[in-house]
């Protein structure tokens, strides 16, 4: 497998994927280590992984360089996703002991009431490149902090990243057998998919999330799935200051070229608001450095997947041929690298694959509303269902129209963010099940129920 860099299309590195007999041979050992690891009392696991997290910390610069090569995020952006890892590793450090630890529930006249959570086994994280440290964390953290041994697979586009990984996690004082990596693409994937894991931890699209599922179900244990969004953004006519707000929605659509899962990928303004807004983000767009990520002040760096290019000029051309107007790029950017200038669509529709597919790159339609309830019409009618935002100088009218849509997460006056204190999940083609928060740790777990007498 060859590792290429986004950005100049060199070859990095030619790396040998796992093989169907290399992975069961990794599957073995975890079995076998996975008891010894679950009797490690729980706050010397949890040392483990703030270990693990001051490792991040103290080689952020060379960890930001390799996940830079691999994926072509700017190196600020990378530096930031690290940090973003070890935030996340603390508030799951922090309360792994408080929704892991035995529950009483009741006790009356000897009878005593309790819950276990008990480490599901031996679980399969297959994992997506476009945060790899973070989609990762979400994962292997609480599955490790809850005990059970895991086989990461990170994505064949992240593949130098997950070996860094499982570096620093060994450095951190994981036992060897109790992670391993599954290096390799879909062939990988599927030599995991034969083999007998506990739970399957996927996140990535929903074609192979949906695919996952499917394999997965006859084995009856646990199946995860963090998919892709389509995710919407609405203004509404009273806020307060339209540059900052245009400012803060670019950002949340644009912010590592668009590839985040909960990136804003379609927005409805008021109309009374419509062209000051619409004016406002083109000319935040336009001061957006473009170029290598490896250059100070860059925003807009390469494209991680070759093939996506194709999606976004797909996308483009049938939204001009429909009515559509492109106000800002619209191309490929010209030389080596997988460059697309970024593209502000306006007069979109949901007859546009703009609107109604995951873009998963710089381009964003825009459309015009004429009240709330058009907003939460147009908010609603997509596959998908990750996170919504609204922006308004109102909490009640955005609660109100945030009630109403169907989505994982909710954002008012914020958008394209993740909590580690809240769940993160995702509901239709976006996903179900949660990681993060006491539902992400308990994730990993199966309850046991004790009905003690005596
Ligand atoms: P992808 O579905 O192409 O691949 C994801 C993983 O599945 C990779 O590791 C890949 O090698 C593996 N895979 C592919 N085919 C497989 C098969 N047949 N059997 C087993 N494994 C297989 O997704 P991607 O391009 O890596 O990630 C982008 C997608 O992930 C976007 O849709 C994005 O929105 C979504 N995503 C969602 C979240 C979330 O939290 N909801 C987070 C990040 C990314």
């Amino acid at each position: 497998m060859q590792i290429i860099n986004p950005a100049t299309e060199e070859i990095i590195k030619d790396i040998a994927e796992d093989t169907k007999e290399s992975v069961g041979d990794k599957f073995r050992l975890l079995k076998a280590a996975q008891a010894g690891w679950h009797s490690v009392p729980l706050q010397q696991r949890v040392q483990v992984l703030k270990n693990f997290s001051s490792l991040l910390e103290q080689h952020i610069e060379a960890l930001a360089s390799v996940l830079t090569s691999e994926v072509g995020k700017p190196l600020q952006q990378s530096r930031n996703e690290v940090n973003g890892a070890r935030a996340r590793i603390k508030w799951l450090t922090e309360n792994a002991e408080k929704y892991l630890s035995e529950e009483t529930m009741t006790v009356d006249k000897g009878l005593e009431e309790k819950i276990a959570y008990e480490p599901l086994g031996v679980v399969c994280n297959i994992s997506a490149w476009n945060y790899p440290y973070l989609v990762g964390v979400n994962v292997f953290v609480p599955a490790l902090l809850a005990g059970n041994a895991v086989m990461y697979k990170p994505s064949e586009y992240a593949t130098l990243t997950g070996l860094e990984i499982e570096k620093l996690l060994k450095q951190a004082g994981v036992p060897r057998d109790v992670f391993h990596v599954a290096i390799g693409g879909r062939n990988t994937g599927e030599y995991l998919l034969d083999l007998p894991f506990d739970g399957y931890f996927f996140t990535g699209s929903y074609k192979t999330g949906k695919y996952i599922y499917e394999r997965v179900a006859p084995k009856m244990v646990p199946c995860q799935c963090e998919l892709g969004g389509k995710d919407p953004l609405y203004v509404a006519d009273d806020v307060a200051d339209i540059k900052s707000v245009a400012a803060a929605t670019a950002d949340g659509a644009f912010y590592n070229n668009g590839q985040s899962c909960c990136a804003v990928e379609r927005i409805y303004v008021h109309e009374k608001v419509y062209d000051r807004y619409v004016d406002e983000f083109v000319k935040e767009v336009s001061t957006w450095k473009k170029g290598s990520p490896t250059e100070q002040g860059v925003y807009i760096g390469p494209l991680t997947r070759k093939d996506q290019l194709v999606v976004l000029d797909n996308q483009i051309t049938e939204a001009t041929q429909k009515g559509a107007t492109v106000i800002a790029g619209g191309n490929r950017i010209s030389g080596k690298g997988y460059y697309f200038e970024p593209t502000v669509v306006i007069n979109a529709n949901h007859n546009m694959s703009v609107m109604r597919e995951e873009s998963f790159g710089p381009v964003i339609g825009i459309m015009k509303v004429k009240d709330d309830d058009e907003a939460v019409t147009l908010m609603n009618d997509t596959d998908y269902g990750l996170t919504a935002s609204v922006y308004s100088s109102s909490q009640d009218r955005a609660k109100n129209i945030l009630r109403q849509v169907n989505s994982g997460t909710g954002y008012w006056n914020c958008c394209d963010r993740v909590s580690a204190a809240v769940p993160w999940s995702g509901r239709k083609h976006s996903g179900f099940g949660s990681t993060l928060s006491h539902a992400g740790l308990r994730a990993f777990t199966k309850p046991k129920a004790y009905q003690l007498r005596g």
